[in-house]
């Protein structure tokens, strides 16, 4: 596809989309003035920064700097290359795709992802129908059954065996003519000694699937005694551990309608919910929760409730969570299962009703945590403290005051230390320079916000809103008051952009620019309210155009000086004192 038809097709799809109903399925926004704003996908943060603007199309967080159109979102939230994002998003709003030529590298990297995941699929493919139609299947359906998993779970989930060979996977891929180097890449296979293995030998197969209902990995869990009991498909280029839940395409959408979600530690625990009729959970794969996880999952819920038996592991991993959570703004809770019981064994046992209780009783994390802490301390006073002490950078970085208060307060009466202590072990952190971060700013008069934004944001800000004032402006040596390289360039670009059209709509320059930082630096303007009214701007022009007087003076001054010629400097000397009274325009 040629530049030209492959633009045609992004403007349709920027016709047809709603940038704020597509953000809205992914990040909980809410109406702020003629903005929405939201907690940012793309970094830790409780207040929310991230903004977009049904007018222009548009988001930016004022946190990170990430910004652009609804590409720009689409590639980073699912962090895929542009032709990827061009391909879901002419799929999503049924817009047909010409043929687009890809750089080699692009091309390259996007026919491995392909490749991969073609593998993956005939993989699912394989293991499904070994579990269900053949007689090496027969055990695990067995097992299964007995755990109450049936067939339509089977089905929907794409469950599947591995039969216990060296070669079951690799034979049917030479079948199907799956080149073995590709399903090396998937995690699918082994090289060693120069043959091929099955990573996955007599195991039980969770296909992971992505947002997009794509299978990215596997998780494999044994039959019977042997070890690892879980092994999942290592990291490729379509697989991160870190960043997927196990049952999420299936179960997000509930989330959003009752805005909780429950955390499981496995797959067998997400189908036993699942099966129960709780379709509001999702699984780690056996790590703890990652920052990208939560993320991701605060789009769709306001509370998330981690559910964990009494096994250690488990516990522990749930409470290196609390940091996590606390930084992520999150509403944290912990629902610890009766000892010998997992989710399954619990609600076959004791059936839904008490479980859903237990839900509702979830504790909060920290109280958890501080419960845990005094019992697992045992009385050692100076363990207690080490894991008092851990627990300080995470509150230090809680921002609202009556909320931290409130934490210090608890902690201090659970672990029976003064609270004063705990004020003042938190002040030396602060002086140590682990700041809160920048605060936003955003509802504050404009003027306010201007002082915060230096020379080139505001020149943008005047191309942006005040048009008019662009040809006097782009005639005076302005690249001398530009403090930064690609501001400079992005200031150019808008001047000749000004020029040559009238009706110039400066966002539609963040697909043509090429450079991140420059981009990002126009979302940010665009976003910004304006600083000057009509009059002001006309002032602001004045003084822009006197402080590039003042610094060429200045300059032609260190250089008079330095050629020793006096009556040049003197001269100049002379138009600097008129010019800072004033008097030079
Ligand atoms: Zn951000």
């Amino acid at each position: 596809m040629d530049r030209d038809s492959y633009q045609g097709v992004k403007e349709e799809i920027k016709r047809t989309a709603d940038i704020v109903q597509l953000v809205g399925e992914f990040v909980q926004l809410r109406k702020a003035g003629k903005n929405f704003v939201g907690l940012c996908p793309f970094h830790s943060e409780k207040e929310p920064s991230f903004t977009v603007s049904r007018e222009r199309q548009m988001f930016h967080c004022f946190g990170c700097k990430k910004g652009g159109d609804i590409f720009a979102f689409w590639m980073a939230y699912h962090q895929c290359s542009f032709p990827e994002a061009l391909e879901d998003l002419a799929e999503r709003y049924q817009i047909p795709l010409p043929q687009r030529k890809m750089s080699l590298r692009e091309k390259r990297m996007q026919e491995m992802r392909e490749a991969i995941l073609d593998a993956n699929r005939r993989a699912v493919k394989f293991f499904h129908e070994v579990l269900v139609g053949s007689s090496e299947g027969k055990e695990a359906r067995a097992y299964l059954e007995k755990r109450g998993i049936d067939k339509e779970i089977i089905e929907e989930f794409k469950l599947g065996f591995a039969p216990p060979r060296w070669d079951g996977l690799a034979n049917y891929f030479t079948a199907q003519k799956v080149p073995h180097r590709v399903a090396e890449s998937a995690g699918l296979v082994i090289f060693n000694k120069g043959r091929y293995y099955d990573r996955f030998r007599d195991r039980i197969i969770f296909p992971i699937f992505d947002l997009k209902g794509r299978p990215v990995g596997f998780g494999g869990r044994v039959l019977g005694n042997a070890h690892p009991k879980y092994l999942n498909t290592p990291e490729t280029p379509v697989f991160h551990k870190g960043s997927v839940l196990y049952g999420l395409q299936a179960s997000y959408t509930h989330m959003r309608s009752v805005r909780k979600a429950l955390i499981v530690e496995g797959y067998m625990d997400f189908l036993a919910l699942w099966k129960w009729g709780i379709k509001n959970a999702a699984a780690t794969l056996g790590t703890a929760l990652t920052s990208a996880q939560v993320r991701r999952l605060k789009g769709y819920v306001d509370e998330i409730i981690t559910v964990f038996d009494s096994d250690e592991a488990g516990r522990k991993a749930a409470l290196r969570g609390l940091p996590i959570f606390i930084n992520e703004g999150v509403d944290a809770k912990a629902m610890l299962l009766p000892e010998g019981h997992d989710p399954d064994s619990f609600l076959n046992s004791k059936g839904m009703e008490p479980f859903v209780a237990m839900v509702e009783e979830a504790t909060v994390l920290l109280e958890f945590y501080l419960n845990q802490t005094l019992v697992e301390a045992n009385g050692g006073l100076e363990e207690k403290v080490a894991r008092i002490r851990s627990l300080l950078p995470c509150l230090h970085e809680v921002k609202d005051p009556m909320l931290r208060s409130a934490y210090v307060r608890k902690i201090a009466q659970a672990v029976g230390v003064k609270e004063a202590l705990l004020w003042e072990e938190l002040g030396k952190l602060s002086k140590g320079g682990v700041s809160g971060g920048e605060q936003g700013e955003r509802g504050r008069p404009a003027q306010c916000l201007a002082k915060k934004y230096n020379r080139d944001m505001h020149v943008l800000n005047l191309l942006i809103y005040h048009p008019e004032v662009a040809g006097e402006l782009s005639n005076s040596p302005w690249d001398i008051f530009v403090q930064d390289e690609s501001a400079s360039k992005l200031i150019k670009i808008l001047f000749d952009k000004l020029e040559q059209r009238e009706k110039f709509r400066p966002e539609e320059l963040l697909e043509e620019l090429e450079d991140e930082q420059a981009r990002n630096e126009l979302s940010e303007a665009l976003m910004l309210p304006s600083f000057y009214d009509d009059a002001s701007a006309q002032l602001a022009v004045c003084e822009i155009k006197r402080k590039i007087d003042e610094i060429r003076i200045t300059s032609s001054i260190r250089e008079a000086r330095k050629r020793g010629d006096m009556e040049e400097l003197n001269a100049l000397l002379r138009q600097k004192a008129r010019l800072q009274k004033g008097m030079l325009h």
